[in-house]
């Protein structure tokens, strides 16, 4: 899960992470009486789950209280499209003193899963064009793996600055790893973390990625979700405790097993086709599930058709025939649905399905299967 810069600076506070005075603002309205409480130039944030904001236009400093005016009242509503996330409406901006920055900085902690560590990642070239210096110079982004008795020191003077900037580097790797660790979070971001003209070292952005089956023993950080941030679709799936994902092909697939739904991906590929998303509705969905889980599938705009893989074991082929006629009826869905089930009440699946009076095509196996996908 995701959370906005302003939530992962409030967080860096608790942990002690110096960050700049800043204000959130939700409403048109309230954006002059916020700007009043500021000295200038103070910098005018979106708050959007999307990295580069900045190249996207929806981040300005305003050096006076007029044009401080005027970018809110831009920001504030604005939509931002950027190559991460694609095109998001800004809810919400954050107003931030501006500060004087002498060196923009890299820092972030992220899950290594190949050494099965977290990997402290940090550079002296930071701010908006990290990616460029990880191209042009990988050698200037410094990588240490965080072991039991881990000291950030040695990785820390690489960077060429003198102690008290050091000290103050590493007390801030600290803090962080304490917020990751407590919070399980699977990476924090500080990009950039600058080095002011006066000395010293702040988080001027903030990122942080918690791990969501990690959620249910952090109320705090699951009540910082804002829900207009998500996925539609993906959300209803959450409430309905269907696991589904959203992605970019045209084959809807409802498959039960994360593993057969990953297979099915595969089968649809096969056939010269990509899946419209992921969706395992598990092993013991009932009749009603499926048909709660249709009407999602259905809501993607791209679908050509339907792919339904199901391997009928605590769901039985009956009930998914059951739920699939149900939603095919209450739904009005005219795009085609093929049916491949295995296992058990297979042929009393079929009969639903095929005495139901609607167009299913019902195949045998995945061969079957692909030779159809192939022709939509
Ligand atoms: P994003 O990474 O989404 O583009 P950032 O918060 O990193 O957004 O802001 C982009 C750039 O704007 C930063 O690299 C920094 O140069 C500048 N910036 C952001 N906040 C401030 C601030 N409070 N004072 C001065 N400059 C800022
Ligand atoms: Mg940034």
């Amino acid at each position: 899960m995701k959370i906005h810069e302003y939530q992962a600076k409030e967080l860096f506070k608790q942990y002690g992470i110096k960050v700049p005075a800043s204000v959130l603002c939700e409403k048109k309205e309230n954006i002059e009486q916020t700007i009043k409480n500021f000295t200038f130039p103070c910098v005018i944030k979106a708050q959007v789950h999307s990295g580069a904001r900045g190249k996207a236009g929806g981040v300005k400093l305003a050096e006076d209280y007029n044009s401080a005016i005027i970018t809110a009242e831009k920001i504030l509503g604005m939509e931002l499209t950027s190559k991460q996330a694609g095109t998001k409406k800004v809810n919400k901006i954050l107003i931030e003193q501006a500060v004087n920055i002498d060196k923009e900085l890299y820092l972030s902690l992220t899950f290594d899963r190949a050494n099965e560590a977290i990997a402290l990642i940090i550079s002296n070239q930071g701010g908006m064009d990290i990616e460029e210096t990880a191209k042009i110079s990988p050698d200037k982004i410094y990588t240490q793996l965080i072991t039991d008795n881990f000291n950030p020191e040695e990785t820390v003077k690489k960077l060429g600055f003198n102690s008290i900037i050091n000290w103050q580097i590493c007390s801030i790797i600290n803090s962080l790893y304490r917020l990751v660790k407590e919070k399980d979070a699977l990476m924090a971001e500080i990009n950039p973390l600058v080095i002011t003209k006066h000395h010293e070292v702040i988080a001027l952005d903030a990122k942080i990625n918690f791990d969501d089956n990690a959620l249910f023993r952090h109320e705090d950080i699951l009540a910082l979700k804002d829900e207009a941030e998500e996925n539609p679709c993906e959300l209803q799936a959450q409430k309905e405790g269907l696991n589904y994902i959203k992605l970019n092909g045209t084959i809807g697939c409802m498959v039960n097993g994360a593993g057969l739904a990953m297979a099915t991906m595969d089968v649809i590929r096969l056939a010269g086709k990509e899946a419209a998303n992921f969706l395992d509705v598990g092993g013991g969905a009932s009749s009603d599930k499926i048909e709660k889980a249709f009407k999602i599938l259905i809501s993607d705009k791209n679908l050509k058709a339907v792919f339904i893989n199901i391997f009928g074991g605590i769901l039985r082929c009956d009930f998914l025939a059951e739920g699939v006629k149900n939603a095919i009826q209450n739904l009005n869905i005219d795009i085609p649905v093929i049916v491949r089930m295995e296992g058990t009440n297979k042929s009393k699946g079929a009969d639903i399905l095929n005495h139901s009076g609607l167009k299913f095509t019902v195949v045998n196996d995945l061969n079957e299967a692909i030779e159809v996908i192939k022709n939509i």
